[in-house]
């Protein structure tokens, strides 16, 4: 890859995600130009993330080599789109999460670009045929679905279009090691990628537990904060039945396959997330957590702390 220096990357939509991404960006020097299709609101981002990036410095958690003015030095914001993508290498679009929106957000850019150039979509659960579909070229396009928020969760899932060309896969997975994140490739794409399936996997047991008066919401809580989720952070799901029999993922298998197969097989249905239940789990979780924005903003914000302290020590 050439020097960062060279590269322009334009973010289009500059809410959370874009926002996020630009920071990741800037963070390894690259140039970022946001765009974004409500008048003002790219450089109200531009704003917000001056202010961001200058706490994080100011707390020694700024990423990167460069320092918070270097790095705010690089960054743009356009309301012209045409204006924002000239000179960009690469697109990461994070607009609203619907697909009308995406598609004619992709036939637009590309109307604006070279042939060479990488359109990559944020959405975290629309297929790439679907997001790409009124793209003429679609060799070059791939989805790279960050974690909320990307500057602190590293994972980057990228989903290829059923066109799109290895070669672009490639690129986007050298340009998200350089700028610090974790990619990770999904071969084929598939409804939920990998994380949302596996998410939402251990989002329906929880729920239905709670549901069937097996457990309160404190404690699921706790079984993945306090159990699961400290190793998850550092080993996954396949090393750890690697390291939790003697002889590793065969000799776990042997004495285990029978339960695993035992207790998967009396999992019920896909849960309704019916509003009786709803009721009854969201005043568990109010009284723990209160959904005002006070409350709500103080947990974002130690989730985003320990986030950054847990990516340090990994390192
Ligand atoms: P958001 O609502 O915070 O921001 C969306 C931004 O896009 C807004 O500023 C809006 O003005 C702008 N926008 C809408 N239509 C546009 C258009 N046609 N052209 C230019 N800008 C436009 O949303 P978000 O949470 O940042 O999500 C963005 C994308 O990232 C979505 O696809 C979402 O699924 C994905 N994503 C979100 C999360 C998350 O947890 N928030 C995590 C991973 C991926």
């Amino acid at each position: 890859m050439a020097s960062s220096k060279e590269k322009l990357i334009t973010i289009v939509g500059s809410g959370l995600i874009g926002r996020s991404w630009a920071m990741v960006f800037l963070s390894r020097g690259y140039k970022v130009k946001i765009y974004d299709n409500q008048p003002g609101q790219a450089s109200r981002a531009i704003t917000e993330i001056r202010k961001q990036v200058e706490e994080l410095q100011k707390a020694q958690m700024l990423r990167g080599e460069l320092s918070a003015s270097e790095q705010l030095s690089l960054l743009s914001s356009h309301d012209d789109l045409s204006q924002a993508l000239e000179g960009a290498f690469f697109v990461q679009e994070c607009v609203f999460e619907e697909l009308e929106a995406k598609k004619k957000v992709f036939q637009a850019i590309e109307s604006h670009v070279d042939e060479d150039v990488v359109l990559s979509s944020s959405t975290s659960c629309l297929m790439p045929s679907s997001v790409f579909s009124l793209v003429q070229n679609r060799t070059r396009c791939i989805i790279s679905h960050p974690v909320n928020p990307p500057y602190y969760v590293r994972l980057v899932e990228l989903v290829p279009h059923p066109e799109t060309h290895p070669v672009v896969m490639d690129m986007a997975y050298e340009l998200m090691t350089e700028v610090g994140q974790a990619p990770v490739r999904i071969k084929k794409e598939i409804d939920g990628f990998a994380l949302n399936r596996v998410q939402y996997a251990i989002i329906a047991e929880c729920w239905r537990l709670v549901k069937d008066g097996v457990i309160s919401v404190k404690d699921i809580d706790l079984v993945m904060s306090e159990g699961l989720g400290m190793r998850y952070a550092f080993i996954g799901p396949i090393e750890t039945m690697h390291l939790n029999a003697p002889e590793g993922l065969e000799d776990y298998l042997k004495r285990y396959r029978e339960g695993m197969r035992r207790v998967l097989s009396s999992f019920g249905p896909v849960p309704e997330f019916d509003e009786e239940t709803a009721d009854k789990i969201n005043k568990e979780i109010c009284e723990l957590i209160p959904n005002d924005h006070e409350h709500l903003s103080a947990r974002r914000e130690r989730r985003d702390q320990l986030l950054m302290g847990l990516a340090k020590l990994k390192k």
